[in-house]
């Protein structure tokens, strides 16, 4: 297994290698930048096949997190940390409380929060071994409302694009992983709006339920979604749908939705430009958790800065399409490129400060 070598190492700032054997703890903690501030991101727990699988995934959820919160001009940097799922029965608070060690010998350069397969409750026993932690349930509390709402005002500047329209009501929309925690949020939204829905989730009595409060109609077959005529595609459930056996299926003029690492490989985003398919990178329009995260950080981050900080997300991933369609190139690639320019100049910045 490379490490310096990786495709995605991109001069991370340091990468921990963590093990506990009385607890069965096998994590790896990733530093992707500290230019504007101590790193944030999410530990996600998931059943990996090897520790060079676990590799390959923290290296690009963290390097994801700096361009998100750089993209979002928040004062913190990108890092993200995952454990290898132990296999059999484990004590969870132990190997919580093991994390929690590993994380405090960071000296709080990073900061985590909870992603897929780790609860609030979690981070309570991390807590017990360092302060380093945000995410707690006496904290900002659930994140996806507000991502849900991100989301809702990304997709309207998609709209407005895309569709010349001003808001989405008549605006077909198929979302995918429609009963999530932000899926559910966003779909309830988008229906007051007045958008025609086609939502699809593996978990049925929850999407008959949704399909019923919403009046939206359900796609029976959850891998039918891609094939659905709407305006606008909204995947809210996993990563890498956008790719190579999906993409001719789209019949959409816009993909816009929360889920994180949409596009399988960088090349899709200029293969949906190709096909006319406007793209609203994910990590710009999925940062209303993160922002609504900031509160626990510091209490100048409330719920009005907030509602600011959503508005001016909208109008940056506005430039973002308006800049791909004027020099007609993909808008992840625009996105990125914006990110890194934005990350060195934090750098740059904070060697002459130093
Ligand atoms: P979640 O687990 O609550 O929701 C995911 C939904 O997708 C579930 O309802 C699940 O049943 C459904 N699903 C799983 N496989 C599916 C399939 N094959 N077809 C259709 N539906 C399927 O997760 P969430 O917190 O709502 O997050 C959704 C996405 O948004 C994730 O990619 C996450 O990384 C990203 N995201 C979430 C937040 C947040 O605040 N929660 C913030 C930023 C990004």
């Amino acid at each position: 297994m490379s490490v310096f070598e990786h495709k995605s190492f991109d001069d991370h700032e340091k990468v921990l290698f963590a093990t506990d054997p009385a607890t069965g703890l096998k994590a790896i903690l990733a530093v992707h930048s500290t230019a504007r501030g101590p790193a944030v991101g999410g530990c996600r727990m998931w059943t990996y096949d090897s520790s060079a699988d676990a590799l390959t995934d923290v290296l690009r959820l963290s390097q994801g997190m700096s361009y998100k919160n750089i993209m979002a001009d928040l004062p913190i940097g990108g890092g993200k940390s995952v454990i290898m799922r132990p296999s059999g029965d484990f004590d969870r608070a132990a190997l919580f409380e093991a994390f929690g060690r590993a994380l405090e010998s960071l000296n709080g350069q990073y900061i985590s929060a909870e992603d897929v397969g780790v609860s609030p409750d979690d981070m309570v026993n991390a807590r017990r071994a360092t302060r380093h932690v945000v995410g707690l349930p006496e904290g900002t509390g659930d994140p996806s409302p507000i991502t849900a709402q991100g989301v809702f005002m990304g997709i309207e500047a998609a709209v407005e694009r895309g569709l010349g329209k001003s808001d989405v009501s008549g605006v077909k929309i198929a979302v995918q992983g429609a009963t999530g925690h932000v899926g559910a949020y966003l779909v309830k939204r988008l229906a007051e709006a007045g958008a025609e829905l086609f939502l699809a989730d593996i978990n049925e009595p929850a999407l008959k339920a949704l399909a019923s409060e919403t009046g939206a109609t359900i796609v029976e077959d959850p891998n039918a979604i891609y094939d659905v005529e709407a305006d606008v595609f909204t995947p809210c459930a996993l990563g890498s749908i956008i790719n190579a056996e999906t993409i001719d299926r789209l019949k959409v003029k816009i993909v816009a939705g929360a889920a994180n690492n949409q596009l399988e490989t960088r090349e899709m985003g200029a293969e949906l430009q190709k096909r006319g398919i406007l793209y609203a990178p994910d990590y710009v329009i999925n940062a209303g958790g993160i922002i609504n995260v900031m509160g626990e950080l510091d209490s100048r981050f409330d719920a009005d800065w907030v509602q600011g900080k959503l508005r001016t997300l909208k109008q940056t991933l506005g430039e973002i399409m308006d800049k791909a369609s004027d020099e007609g190139r993909p808008a992840n690639v625009v996105s990125d490129e914006i990110a890194r320019q934005r990350l060195a100049e934090a750098a740059e910045k904070k060697k002459l400060a130093a």
